[in-house]
């Protein structure tokens, strides 16, 4: 545990003594003069006038001074006598004035009252307020080193502030399935007591970015009528060891009271990395994953309080918040299907104007692969084109182009291309198409462009599958090898020179015949044996390798050989069909883009002839 310190009430202290200081010096001051009634000087024959009217209240003469009130004893005057005025006395008595001592100092009570508590007032409630702040900084004075900021930083929603429902999230029905039921208990927990079911104390959403996990957890809000405290796993990460800790206590505490209720972490990652024990470690953020634990298992999951939490790297998260009783659900949210895609299309698609005649289903294929973060941002390009172009709404060419800027970067309008170098991209890309076409199980080709595109490519080739692929075969996956291979081969075989342009391409078919080789068990001679473990499945799926150095050389003979292997059977697919790589290539120089049917349309009519 740490040590508790007590917020220094220091700087108040300074505070009150200060006032105090300046409240003496105006009382010194400037008070006096503002408090002491005010004398009027009136010449003597004022006086004189105002004894004959009987308009005297009281008098008191000193020397020559006289200073008098009028009958009402409301205003004080001040006049100088006339010394041979002898009958004054007499005449003043005659007229009923009150020979008194006249106080021109204010009262004791009121000179207390005003020059004391009233400036001590607003004094006062500045001190309160600023006591308040200092207080809050401190996170209700709780763990606080040099009295910086703090608090838990937990947000309390209010249900219908995020107005997110579940009808919001589309696709992911298993997620929303398993995420009703907690809902479900919240709303009505008798039901699950009666047959005496537990409440899983927390929910894992796993999944790669972008795939709604935030967006689910928001819908939760939404849809349980209960207080959602929302914080990020980053904002747990503090400088001083024992800040953090401090914020998950602060946050539970919180929760217990408002139970039930939800609190959701999101990229819990942040602080749930596993401990171990290299190095020094991190002090800080073992202590917060401790409190953590800790209070996960100290809550009572009858009381309603449920912990969310989001995360794309569920493989570096610590074994212990995992078991059951603390994450004890752990809820996947993949990349959207095909059926996926095309809600999650719809529901993006309600918020911008589209042409009646679209047709969600052709862009979902083009999307293959798509996160819902990137569906929604196709869908808002589609509609900044159509912007773009004056028209009011978006057309289903808007949103084919905008896949296309998703997936290759917008098109470059500077002609960058030399004529040369355009003709030897047309021939790549049709070298792509048409070993793919050649091949009976390769997909067939939606566009093809050699319109250079920001993200760098000169030109590309744009595959749709007619479904979603759950398991390849080695056969598929060769040929695939044999696809990446056919752009340089078209090269080599018309120019007989390579260029650079090939070199992503390299990079896939390797990966791809690495993958072969060392995971999925499809190279005969080694076996049904892994030699790669793939980390991080959520966020590019890094392979490590777990082999000897003598295995790792044969496993890259092993990649090279497939790799050459579909190479050869590239080019000599190529030669076969040189009469329709020329074609096809001359049709895409001229036109720059060719549609698939058009592709086909060519490549028949070659076969025709
Ligand atoms: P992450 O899984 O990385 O937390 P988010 O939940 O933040 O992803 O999603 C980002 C955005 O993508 C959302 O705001 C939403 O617009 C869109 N989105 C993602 N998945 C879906 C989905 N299943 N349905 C509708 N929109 C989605
Ligand atoms: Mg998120
Ligand atoms: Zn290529």
């Amino acid at each position: 545990m740490q040590e508790v310190k007590k917020p220094s009430k220091k700087p108040l202290i300074y505070y009150y003594v200060m006032t105090i200081l300046i409240l003496m010096l105006l009382n010194a001051t400037l008070f006096p003069s503002i408090l002491e009634k005010k004398v009027q000087d009136v010449t003597y024959d004022v006086f004189m006038s105002m004894t004959y009217d009987r308009n005297v209240g009281q008098v008191q003469i000193e020397g020559d001074e006289i200073t008098f009130t009028d009958k009402a004893e409301e205003n004080i005057y001040k006049t100088v006598a006339v010394s041979s005025d002898q009958g004054l006395v007499d005449r003043l008595y005659e007229s009923g004035a009150q020979f008194q001592e006249i106080d021109t100092q204010p009262g004791l009570l009121t000179s207390i009252l005003v020059g004391w508590v009233l400036p001590l007032l607003p004094f006062l409630f500045i001190g309160y307020f600023i006591n308040r702040k200092m207080q809050k900084a401190m996170g209700g004075g709780e763990g606080m080193m040099f009295g910086m900021g703090g608090g838990s930083g937990a947000k309390v929603y209010v249900p219908s502030s995020t107005g997110i429902r579940f009808a919001d999230v589309a696709g992911e029905d298993e997620a929303k399935e398993l995420l009703h039921e907690i809902v479900d208990f919240l709303h009505d927990p008798e039901k699950y007591r009666e047959i005496g079911a537990k409440l899983p104390k927390g929910a894992l959403l796993v999944g790669p970015p972008g795939t709604g996990k935030t967006l689910l957890a928001k819908a939760v809000a939404g849809e349980a009528n209960v207080p959602f405290f929302s914080i990020a796993g980053s904002e747990f990460v503090e400088m001083f060891v024992g800040r953090g800790a401090a914020k998950v206590r602060d946050l539970f505490k919180q929760a217990n009271e408002k139970a039930p209720c939800i609190v959701f972490i999101d990229e819990i990652d942040t602080i749930g990395k596993k401990r171990d024990g290299q190095f020094s470690g991190n002090d800080e953020r073992e202590q917060t994953l401790n409190q953590l634990l800790t209070e996960m298992d100290g809550f009572d999951g009858s009381k309603g309080v449920v912990v969310l939490a989001a995360t794309n790297r569920p493989d570096s998260l610590d074994p212990a918040l995992l078991r059951p009783g603390r994450f004890d659900r752990r809820i996947p949210v993949e990349l959207p299907d095909l059926q996926g895609r095309v809600e999650i299309l719809k529901v993006h698609a309600k918020k911008i104007r589209l042409a009646e005649d679209v047709d969600f289903e052709p862009i979902a294929k083009m999307a293959a692969g798509a996160s819902g973060a990137e569906l929604a941002n196709i869908v808002n390009e589609a509609a900044l084109r159509a912007v773009r172009d004056g028209r009011k709404f978006a057309t289903q060419e808007d949103l084919q182009e905008s896949v296309e800027v998703v997936i290759a970067g917008y098109q470059k309008k500077t002609r960058v291309l030399s004529d040369q170098e355009k003709k030897i991209v047309a021939y790549h890309e049709i070298g792509h198409a048409l070993v793919a076409a050649m091949q009976t199980h390769s997909a067939p080709v939606q566009k093809i462009t050699i319109i250079p595109r920001t993200s760098g490519a000169l030109g590309y080739t744009l595959q749709v599958d007619d479904g979603d692929h759950f398991l390849m075969s080695k056969e598929e996956l060769m040929n695939k090898i044999c696809t990446y291979t056919g752009g340089r081969a078209a090269e080599e075989l018309i120019f007989h020179s390579v260029t650079t342009g090939a070199s992503n391409d390299i990079e896939q078919a390797t990966k791809l015949a690495r993958a072969m080789v060392s995971q999925f068990g499809m190279a005969d001679e080694f076996g049904m044996v892994a030699f790669e473990t793939v980390s991080n499945q959520y966020l590019g799926g890094d392979a490590s390798l777990t082999c000897s150095p003598e295995t790792q050389t044969r496993l890259d003979q092993k990649v090279m050989e497939i790799v050459e292997t579909q190479r050869q059977k590239a080019l000599s697919i190529l030669k076969e069909n040189e009469d329709k790589l020329h074609r096809l290539a001359q049709y895409l120089y001229d036109h720059e883009t060719i549609t698939g049917q058009e592709f086909m349309t060519i490549l028949e009519q070659g076969e025709r002839e």
